[in-house]
């Protein structure tokens, strides 16, 4: 097993990395709390980015990406996304990202170019709209939105929340229902609305965690009140939605590990920074006592641990496809969200009070990666769904809703 990377591979990571920290970490304090003060900022950095020709590094070349392979990027990933900010100023953000995906795997010609191509140049935004507050998630094929035909025309109905970035985006890919008699895995349909479109409601920012955030870095609530978009904007066939939704969710938790990998990187990074130059007494650093030690060592040997298994994960995608690699996938989705909380977790108690500040990014992470335990699979629905697998040959055999 090896995870060496090529030459030129290596070169564009240590160029992102000096872009990262050279240009972008002076900025993120300011720009995490007020995204939408920092546009200029981000706007100039992006435009930067564009010109050194390494925007949109996961999209194909034709479309003004990079035309990075999927292993390739997930381990650009693991370097931009020390900074919050890195994937947004290199066109790679969630959930564009993932929106640009699907529209080009199912996306038809009308719809790519008048989504698609814009997104990947970064002149719109988008967000992706399927949570509910009145329904799990946790059971994505149980949704109330619904979209009844009218002729040429759907009409849209529901109430959505934790919509990321929706917030000044200008579409949203909506998940509702457009089967009601069918299966529950050939229910819904993803269907594009254009946040313009009347009837679409933003209802308010959701406060997480005390921060309400602005534009791409906020979630929403949002109504959709007989919003009215032609059949045509439907996103693959009618009742595809739930199969488009998968599609973007394997591949999809590899991305959010490696982004979690490049945050316990950073976090660890901090942590022995501040070990090494705070003074407990004079001339006696932080980091000569055994206990911060302690936390340094077990930070670094989960680290890697966890990074070896997700490299590990990515390769079998990469050979046997995300559905050969379904254990393994939820495996290292629960793993690594736990190994960064606990990583970030120290780094806070080792920065002390300067931990609760927002002086560094450590608070900001806590905060904000805390969901990283509950969006795309809670722990729970994951390690049940491990376990589950590994039963099976010793003949039990357990349905999803755990019957
Ligand atoms: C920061 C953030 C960003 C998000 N962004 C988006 C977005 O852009 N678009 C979008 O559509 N959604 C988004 N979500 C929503 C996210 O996908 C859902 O929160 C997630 O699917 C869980 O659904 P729920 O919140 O309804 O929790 P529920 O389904 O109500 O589950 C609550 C808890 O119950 C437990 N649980 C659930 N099912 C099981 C089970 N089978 N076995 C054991 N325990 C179980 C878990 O602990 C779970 O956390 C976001 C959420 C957060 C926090």
């Amino acid at each position: 097993m090896g995870f060496d990377v090529s030459d030129d591979l290596q070169q564009l990571l240590d160029k992102a990395r000096t872009f990262v920290e050279a240009s972008i970490y002076p900025i993120e304090q300011e720009a995490i709390v007020d995204f939408e003060g920092s546009a200029q900022k981000l706007a100039a950095l992006r435009a930067e980015v564009k010109a050194m020709g390494m925007w949109a590094p996961q999209m194909p070349r034709e479309l003004g990406g990079m035309g990075l392979s999927f292993l390739d990027h997930a381990r650009l990933v693991e370097v931009l996304a020390r900074s919050p900010l890195g994937l947004y100023v290199f066109g790679c953000p969630a959930p564009d990202a993932g929106n640009m995906e699907i529209l080009h795997k199912f996306g038809t010609a009308e719809q790519q170019a008048k989504w698609l191509r814009p997104l990947v140049d970064g002149s719109i935004r988008s967000c992706f709209s399927m949570t509910e507050p009145d329904h799990a998630g946790s059971n994505p094929t149980w949704l109330g939105t619904t979209a009844v035909r009218d002729g040429d025309e759907y009409v849209i109905n529901g109430h959505k929340w934790f919509t990321t970035s929706a917030d000044g985006a200008d579409i949203a890919i909506v998940m509702a229902v457009t089967n009601p008699d069918a299966p529950p895995h050939l229910r819904a349909s993803q269907i594009i609305v254009p946040t313009n479109t009347p009837g679409f409601v933003h209802v308010r920012r959701i406060s997480v965690m005390g921060e309400e955030g602005s534009g791409w870095s906020s979630h929403s609530e949002l109504r959709y009140e007989n919003v009215r978009v032609p059949v045509s904007n439907r996103l693959g066939a009618e009742g595809a939605g739930f199969m488009i939704a998968q599609e973007r969710l394997g591949p999809g938790r590899i991305h959010h590990c490696m982004r979690f990998l490049a945050i316990s990187q950073r976090a660890l990074h901090l942590m022995c920074e501040r070990a090494a130059t705070r003074m407990v007494a004079p001339g006696k650093a932080l980091g000569t006592k055994q206990a911060v030690q302690l936390m340094i060592a077990d930070s670094k040997a989960e680290l890697d641990a966890a990074r070896l298994y997700v490299y590990d994960t990515a390769e079998k995608i990469d050979r046997h496809g995300a559905s050969g690699a379904r254990v393994e996938i939820s495996c290292v989705k629960f793993l690594v969200a736990n190994t960064m909380q606990r990583i970030l977790d120290r780094a806070i108690q080792i920065h002390g009070a300067l931990g609760m500040t927002d002086d560094t990014p450590l608070a900001w992470f806590f905060r904000h990666e805390r969901a990283g335990r509950i969006f795309d699979g809670a722990d729970e629905v994951h390690r049940t769904s491990v376990a589950r697998q590994l039963l099976k040959p010793y003949g039990l055999e357990i349905g999803s809703q755990g019957k």
